[in-house]
């Protein structure tokens, strides 16, 4: 069937490509991709040989058109590098106008690298945010952050080595001493998940600078954080208001 097909790939082990990915790229009259260069080795190793072109939220509305057309009349499929596309990755404005357009938009769900890291890593996962990439200054991402503050979810953050410690730091100081975990080079070689409180990472990663993709998860506001809290501002409001 005609209509615009969101694909999941793997976030580093290509034995996670599911059989579904492979039939709808099969089936793919043109594939959308973030970069040609790595969806080509992508498609090369399944064997493939596929239309490319190239895709992001930034592309003129032109281009955004002429995919859609093709999505009438064959099957347009969006991936991007690695993982789910349209988290922390470009689609959104495609399906959007996709679906305005009254077009098809199906899915071959799959791995993210988000969920993956959440799954494993010991934190409540009834209730989460996902928060993307954090801005790289410390000001503007200090502000996103203390939007969180009274969040009562897990926190879920997209990371690169060099801006770990940058981050866990500003995280400590703001979020409080919450449980938390880096999640590294999933389903590679080298994963690695190492688990403290905000303060604790933030100390160890201000040392070491890991090297590969990161996912940071955060716990929520304990209830112990939270009367810890009251606590010390109950105690200042105390020690104020004593007479010398
Ligand atoms: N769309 C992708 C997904 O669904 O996971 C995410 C794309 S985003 C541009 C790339 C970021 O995802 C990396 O900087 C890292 O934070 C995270 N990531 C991707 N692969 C990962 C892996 N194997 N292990 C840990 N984090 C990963």
């Amino acid at each position: 069937e005609s209509g615009l097909y969101i694909v999941a790939t793997p976030i580093g082990n290509l034995a996670d490509m599911s059989q579904r990915a492979i039939e709808m790229l099969r089936a793919a009259d043109l594939v959308a991709v973030e970069d040609s260069r790595v969806t080509g080795k992508l498609l090369h190793h399944l064997g493939l040989k596929k239309r490319m072109r190239p895709y992001h939220d930034h592309s003129s509305e032109a281009d955004r058109d002429s995919l859609l057309a093709a999505a009438r009349n064959g099957v347009v499929v969006l991936v991007s590098d690695a993982g789910t596309p349209l988290i922390s990755d470009p689609g959104y404005k495609l399906v959007r106008a996709a679906r305005e357009a009254g077009i098809t938009v199906s899915t071959a769900p799959g791995p993210s690298a988000a969920i993956a890291a959440l799954s494993i890593s010991g934190l409540p996962t009834d209730r989460f945010l996902f928060a993307g990439f954090l801005p790289s200054k410390t000001k503007a991402r200090a502000d996103v952050l203390a939007e969180f503050t009274h969040v009562k979810s897990t926190l879920l953050f997209y990371e690169s080595g060099p801006r770990l410690g940058a981050s866990l730091q500003s995280m400590a100081e703001i979020l409080g001493p919450r449980d938390a975990v880096v999640a590294r080079e999933l389903t590679k070689k080298f994963e690695e998940v190492v688990s403290g409180t905000l303060p604790q990472l933030a100390d160890h990663y201000a040392e070491v600078e890991p090297k590969g993709e990161i996912v940071v998860v955060v716990g929520p506001p304990t209830e112990a954080a939270h009367e810890v809290g009251d606590y010390e501002g109950a105690l200042k409001i105390a020690l104020e208001s004593m007479p010398p």
